[in-house]
Order: C-alpha cells, then structure tokens, then sequence
C-alpha cells in the first residue's frame, strides 16, 4: 500500500482519486458507515453553490459522483473502523484501528472535524442485536408492516417516525423526557397518528433491556422503564431505531497542532511529521478556509508531493487526461 487516506468525506475521496491518478495504491477508512463525511451525515439534501461547474448540486449527489470517479480504481474501503494510533517507523507509517492495523509509505489526514459516529444505545448484548438494530435508514421496505420501536427526542426521531408511519405496522416512540426538542411542525404531524393508534408514544421512558425471543429470530423482547415512577412496560418489535444523536471525537495525533487542527506547510499539507499529511477540514494553516473546495486542492497537492518525494517507483509526470485515459484502459482490457 502506497497511501492510507483517514477519512471518506469529500476530501479523502478526492485524495484516492489523484493518488490513483499518480499510480499509487491506496485504502480510505472511516469511523462512519459510508462515504460522505459531513455531506452524508449532516446535510445530505442540502444544495452546495459553490463548487466549479455545478450551478448548485446537492450534497449527496456530490458524493455521489465523486465515488463515480473513483469506481475504475477499486479503492479499498474499511468503513465503521475508527483509527487509534499513527506512527512512522523508519521509512513506513503504521496506522492502528479499533480492528487492523495497515501499513503504508504516507498517510493523508482526511478525518475532518474528528469521528462522527451514532451514539449507540446503552445495552449490553449490542452485539448479538446488531441486525435488528438501525442508526441509520435505508431501504425502507424492510420495515414494511414491522413493529419499530424509534427512541429518541429530537428532529431525526420525529422524521424517522413519521417516514415511517405510512409503512410499518405500527411504530412505538420512546423518549426518556415528557417535552421533545424535535420541531412544533413535526409534532403537530404526529398528532392525528397517535389517535389512530398506529403509533403509540410512551414518555417518560427508556429502553432499559432488549433480548432476542428464544424461539422466533424475528422478535426483540423489549423492556421500558418509566424514568419518574420506574414502572415498566414489556413490547415486542421487529427492529429498533435509536436516534440519540452524534458524537464527535477530535485527535491530532500527536502532531503539532492548534487548537485541535493540524498545522501544515501549506505548499504541500505535510504535518510536522514526515510522511503524514493533512488535508480539508484537518488541518491549519493561514488563511485557511474549511471549503470542500479547498479540500479538493489540498488533496491534490498532498498526492503530488508524496508521489514526488515518498514513492520510489519510477514516475514520469503526465498531465491527468493522458494519465487517466491509460488507467482507464488498463482497467478495461
Ligand atoms: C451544515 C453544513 C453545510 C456546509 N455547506 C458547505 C457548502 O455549501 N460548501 C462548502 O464548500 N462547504 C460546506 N460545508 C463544509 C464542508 O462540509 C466541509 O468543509 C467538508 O465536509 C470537509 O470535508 P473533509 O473531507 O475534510 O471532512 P469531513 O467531511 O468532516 O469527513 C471526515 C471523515 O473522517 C472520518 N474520521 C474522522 N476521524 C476518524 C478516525 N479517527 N478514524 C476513522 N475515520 C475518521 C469521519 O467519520 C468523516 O467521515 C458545510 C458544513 C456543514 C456542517
């Protein structure tokens, strides 16, 4: 492995397309579940204006095309993996995780304002419920005529509720506290639900415990404790949707840093440790600017200096039309 890129949002991703473009191999790994850093996980219907040659894309459509771009190259991705601990050894950086270690010439920085990961639901047989627990939605029609048990208070709670009312059999809310922080309007939109029984809200209460039924894979045994009078009520659901919010983890890694970003040269985004670069929303330097944009350069200025001075392989400089016109074709023979 030529490059390790720590983080798939907008600038790791651009990183892989011109490391590829440079003929080294690279692998992206990212704490969430899917590529798009912030764009995914925080705005991923929000319209972008200033990014060149769109008029205004959305944030998902962005991401979107920018795994298109590196769909030729078959860039190695190790999602839900949280990386720990960076070191150089001689002329190799070792990259630790939660799981793997990885090995590589250089390592890019991509990580962005720190892990962003769901927080997860206080239970401890997590691990045996992971199939029936879901942070995030997608295909939808796995919930159809499901029992779901949403948990949760705010915005996100409200939208998976209601999006999920003209689906499922029937939805049960649970939220620790009587008042929920979620929009007036989402309330209101709930409000005709709760009559027709199709969801039923219980608060104050929390998910105290959820076992899987015995005999039937199918049914999570759930237990809910009033937080006031501590009175319980027993459901059965087909999945659960905790919705309580992110969290965010910031590590400089032991580089020269301020205030949690890492300080660069800013004509090639080389840290104060050689071999170590960061990029977009990781690093510092003046007159920095937090643009997706940005990062795009960035990417490619941290990519050039590693092929230059990192990689020992023989490389003659191509502009990219011709470079990636030969990848391509590589690629298809
Ligand atoms: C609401 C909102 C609107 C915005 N609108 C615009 C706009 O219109 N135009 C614009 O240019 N910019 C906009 N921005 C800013 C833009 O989103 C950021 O500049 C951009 O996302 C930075 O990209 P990045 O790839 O550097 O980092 P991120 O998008 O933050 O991605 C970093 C990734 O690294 C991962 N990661 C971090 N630490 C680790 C670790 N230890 N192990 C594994 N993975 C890790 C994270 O999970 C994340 O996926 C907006 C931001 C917000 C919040």
């Amino acid at each position: 492995m030529d490059v390790i890129i720590i983080g798939a949002g907008p600038s790791g991703l651009f990183a892989s397309f011109i490391c590829n473009l440079l003929g080294m191999k690279c692998c992206i790994i990212d704490s969430l579940s899917s590529a798009g850093g912030q764009c995914t996980a925080l705005y991923s219907d929000k319209p972008i204006y200033d990014i060149p040659a769109y008029s205004q894309i959305l944030a998902k459509d962005l991401i979107k095309n920018l795994l298109l771009q590196i769909e030729p190259f078959n860039v190695q991705f190790t999602f839900d993996t949280i990386v720990q601990f960076l070191q150089v050894i001689d002329d190799k950086v070792h990259v630790k995780t939660n799981t793997k270690s990885f090995t590589a010439s250089a390592c890019i920085l991509a990580s962005g304002a720190g892990t962003v990961s769901n927080i997860k639901l206080p239970l401890p047989n997590l691990e045996k419920l992971q199939h029936k627990i879901h942070y995030k939605l997608e295909n939808l029609q796995k919930f159809k005529d499901k029992t779901i048990l949403v948990i949760g208070g705010g915005d996100s709670a409200l939208d998976w509720t209601l999006c999920l009312m003209n689906i499922a059999k029937t939805v049960y809310l649970v939220h620790r506290r009587v008042k929920f922080r979620a929009s007036q309007f989402s309330l209101k939109n709930l409000q005709p639900y709760l009559v027709s029984e199709k969801c039923k809200m219980f608060t104050p209460y929390q998910l105290i415990s959820a076992n899987l039924n015995d005999k039937s894979d199918d049914l999570v045994h759930c237990l809910l404790q009033n937080t006031q009078n501590d009175s319980q009520i027993k459901i059965d659901v087909n999945y659960i949707i905790p919705c309580l919010g992110v969290q965010q983890a910031i590590n400089t890694w032991n580089l020269q840093s301020v205030g949690n970003k890492v300080c660069v040269n800013a004509c090639t985004m080389e840290s104060s440790q050689k071999r170590i670069y960061a990029i977009g929303d990781t690093n510092i330097y003046e007159n920095k600017q937090k643009l997706i944009v940005c990062g795009f350069s960035e990417a490619t200025l941290a990519a050039y200096h590693i092929r230059q001075n990192l990689i020992t392989k023989h490389h003659k400089f191509e502009y990219s039309t011709s470079a990636y016109g030969k990848i391509l074709s590589n690629v298809n023979e």
